[in-house]
């Protein structure tokens, strides 16, 4: 039996203009600056105006861990969204904005799938309004001032052995990953190692989506550390006097993009942070417009519950003063089988033992987010091969850990496919039952935090961290940083950092391999494990399967 394509069906749809769309959330036409007739930024004037008004309710969407036969946040986010709109509420949607790396990579785009998506996607998914290449651009002349300020003298004392600020691209180029930079004889500089990462792993990008405004983009670009010094003392991207000029290529890029999902309701789709290294959520700017403009503001957090729902309330949510009302979990039959030991080769046939064996950890996952005082729902997002002996067998252990799981189809249907979960999240947010508190207080020592997060979210027994790791917390809780939160860089696939471990186990230990300070940005990142800041293509890139039809449309790409 043959389904459209996300693409196909993306082609389909019936857009709005774009000033329709903005007139939905009373946004007049003049603050709608547009880039084309289906996109639009929404002013930084009309923004400031915006600040007295009353917030709406948040509503994060989050998932169990991820799992190759795929969950569905974002399809969910969209759904909701649209299915909130169904039910007569004023909904808005925040999402993030999509790499181009992953693109031509694997297959998978950001705009959502089947009859939940949004609009345009093919470029959503490419070039959309510049943002990207904005920050790419303000990340790289940061760069070469760097390189710059070194060949015309170092008056900062620059050591050419420690400088931390590498280059971005917005492409999976492994070969970039490192290199050496300025070869080629005296007017080319002082060859030294250098490096590229992805553009979605720049500060930049995490200022950009952590800023209030404009002055306090500024401020936190400023704040990068590029460089050390031989005495180890830091030299910041405000000593260069690189932060005026890159507030100026960023200006733009800091309004929020304004889209359609395919029942014509507003999407904004702003900021794509690595939800690794940095906290995988869209741009506080664009969630704080849509609070101010919508009841009800679906949004999404990258990768599982244990990282992304995490990051949103301990990273977004403290520095933004957010305070969600409710999350929905994503969990899938597939994703339960695979956890319950299916390999994704057998997902097609009916296993309701693996079901229930796998649920273990969707249930920890509700806990988890519960101790963070917010209402949980989970949305089982159906998939066709789906049975309803192994539907119910999820339905049954939710219903067990004394939550509730509602069958969603808006992969298939739209709206009409949420309209149950819909109902009950605008119930639960309106019955203000959430009571948000972070899981740790900023006083807290920076190991303390870490432990913190190991023992209560990933259930580990401890954190397994060298004397030199542990100093350097303590160096920077000496020099004023104390206060940051931490962000934490392992596997998305496992409650633990070994990503085969699926489940919920219990009893392991979470060893800290670097940690490293993201001033500008605000928070500590602790990598556990192998982290990846600049991906490869692989062996056959989805790039060979993109290409212009004989009618101009983009075909391949999803
Ligand atoms: P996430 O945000 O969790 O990474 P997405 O929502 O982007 O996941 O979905 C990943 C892929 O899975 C998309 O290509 C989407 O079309 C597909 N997908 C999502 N839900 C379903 C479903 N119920 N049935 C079939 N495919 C789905
Ligand atoms: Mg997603």
């Amino acid at each position: 039996m043959g389904y459209k394509s996300d693409i196909e069906i993306a082609r389909e749809a019936k857009k709005q203009p774009i000033q329709e769309i903005g007139a939905k959330l009373g946004i007049p036409a003049e603050d709608l600056l547009p880039y084309g007739h289906d996109k639009a930024k929404v002013s930084e004037a009309f923004i400031k105006g915006l600040a007295g008004r009353e917030n709406g309710k948040l509503i994060l969407v989050t998932a169990i861990n991820p799992t190759p036969a795929g969950e569905g946040k974002t399809t969910t986010t969209v759904g909701l969204g649209d299915g909130l709109n169904r039910i007569g509420k004023k909904a808005a949607i925040c999402i993030r904005e999509a790499s181009l790396g992953p693109c031509f990579g694997m297959k998978g785009g950001a705009a959502g799938g089947g009859y939940a998506q949004v609009v345009p996607m093919e470029e959503m998914n490419l070039h959309f309004t510049g943002d990207f290449h904005a920050i790419t651009s303000a990340h790289n002349l940061l760069s070469a001032m760097i390189d710059n300020h070194i060949y015309w003298g170092n008056e900062l004392e620059i050591d050419i052995r420690r400088v931390a600020w590498r280059r971005v691209v917005d492409m999976n180029d492994r070969a970039l990953r490192q290199i050496t930079a300025s070869l080629g004889g005296v007017a080319n500089g002082f060859p030294r190692e250098a490096g590229f990462d992805i553009t979605v792993a720049s500060e930049v990008m995490a200022c950009l989506c952590l800023a209030d405004d404009l002055a306090d983009l500024q401020k936190r670009l400023g704040d990068i550390i590029v460089a050390y010094r031989r005495d180890r003392s830091p030299v910041y991207c405000r000593d260069l006097k690189a932060d005026g000029a890159m507030t100026v290529l960023l200006k733009d890029a800091m309004q929020p993009n304004l889209v359609q999902t395919l029942e014509n309701n507003p999407a904004f789709v702003h900021g794509g942070p690595f939800a690794n290294i940095a906290h995988g959520c869209n741009s506080v700017i664009a969630t704080k417009t849509a609070l101010k403009l919508a009841d009800y503001v679906v949004t999404e957090a990258g990768f599982g519950a244990d990282l992304g729902a995490e990051k949103f309330m301990n990273i977004k949510c403290r520095k933004a003063g957010l305070a969600p009302s409710a999350v929905v979990v994503v969990a899938t039959v597939r994703a339960m089988k695979m956890n319950g030991g299916v390999a994704k080769a057998d997902l097609g046939a009916e296993n309701v033992e693996a079901v229930k064996k796998g649920c273990p950890n969707l249930g920890r996952h509700i806990e988890n987010v519960k101790s963070f005082g917010v209402p949980v729902v989970v949305a089982i997002n159906h998939f066709v091969t789906d049975t309803d002996a192994e539907v119910q067998a999820v339905k049954d252990y939710v219903a067990s850990m004394g939550s509730e799981a509602i069958l969603c189809q808006h992969w298939a249907k739209g709206s009409e496919g949420t309209e149950e979960l819909a109902t009950r999240v605008a119930q639960i947010a309106d019955a203000d039952m959430a009571n948000f508190a972070p899981l740790y207080p900023d006083e807290m020592g920076l190991f303390d935090k870490i432990e913190t997060i190991a023992k209560r979210i990933y259930r580990a027994d401890e954190v397994l961290a060298d004397k030199k790791i542990r100093d350097q917390l303590r160096q920077w809780e000496d020099q004023g940083y104390g206060h940051l939160p931490v962000c934490m860089a392992k596997t998305q696939y496992s409650f633990s950092t070994d990503p085969n471990l699926r489940g919920a186990p219990t009893g392991h230990s979470v060893p800290v391999r670097e940690v490293r300070l993201s001033a500008g940005a605000g928070f500590i990142v602790v990598i556990c494990g192998e982290i990846m800041t600049m991906p490869g293509l692989p062996r056959v890139p989805s790039a060979e399967q993109i290409m212009l039809n004989a009618d101009g449309q983009i075909e391949g790409l999803f």
